[in-house]
């Protein structure tokens, strides 16, 4: 199939050798895609900089498997998964400004057309079934064989690997509720994340990092507004009258 091109997204970014791990904190593959940019402490990190950060991100997501990542390789010329990688970034800032722009509401049939591009990553997929035999550590139900149907997919094309991103960002369209699409409110924080707590009142990303340093800040803040308190009154003029009264 002809490769469509999603234009060639962010600049590269260089790739600095002591990133910290890639986030998965959203709650959902998806939104987690859309969080392999972010800011964890105050600089930005971008996991997914050239090729082989892009297999290192789906290895660590599980949206491939970790054994399939040197055929995707040797399916590849040199430079072809570095222009996935710019694809899948493209991918990633355009739905992020639909989910932006969608969050907080349930996502209605208007919303189609707006989709198209993500459908038509989707139409290119290679995805066929097989049965094979049911994993020993998963729980086999009574009445089940010991075989299950697996989704399984060729990689004839470097951009196959889209593939795996754009069902988990179609999943997340079509079956999570929108209304639980939340930003942390960290300050300078562009993390977005699925809330599934039970009382739904997620605020952080993380409450490591976000969470963590709200914290700090309302407590030096709370500290600061004492001391003030504690100032003004010392230099109030009825501290005054009363010292001289007392003399
Ligand atoms: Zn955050």
């Amino acid at each position: 199939m002809k490769k469509r091109s999603l234009g060639s997204g962010d600049a590269r970014t260089p790739v600095p050798d002591n990133r910290p791990p890639p986030m998965f904190i959203a709650d959902h593959p998806g939104l987690d895609f859309l969080n392999s940019i972010g800011t964890p402490v105050d600089s930005v990190i971008e996991w997914i900089g050239n090729g082989e950060d892009l297999l290192a991100w789906l290895s660590e997501a599980k949206l491939i498997d970790p054994a399939e990542v040197a055929s995707i390789r040797a399916n590849s010329f040199p430079g072809e998964l570095d222009e996935v990688a710019a694809q899948a970034r493209a991918l990633r800032e355009w739905f992020r400004d639909f989910v932006r722009s969608h969050m907080g509401r349930p996502v209605t049939a208007k919303a189609l057309n707006l989709l198209e591009p993500l459908n038509r990553v989707l139409e290119r997929d290679e995805g066929y079934g097989a049965i094979v035999p049911r994993p020993g550590n998963h729980r086999k139900p009574t009445s089940a064989s010991g075989f299950e149907l697996r989704r399984l997919r060729r990689w004839s094309t470097p951009n196959a690997v889209l593939l795996p991103i754009a069902e988990a960002l179609a999943h997340l369209v079509c079956s999570s509720d929108f209304t639980l699409v939340k930003a942390c409110e960290g300050k300078i924080c562009t993390l977005l994340f699925l809330d599934t707590t039970h009382g739904k009142a997620r605020r952080w990303c993380s409450m490591t990092l976000c969470g963590n340093r709200a914290k700090q800040a309302a407590h030096r803040q709370r500290s600061a507004k004492k001391r003030n308190e504690v100032t003004k009154a010392k230099n109030s003029p009825q501290r005054h009258r009363a010292h001289k009264g007392k003399s």
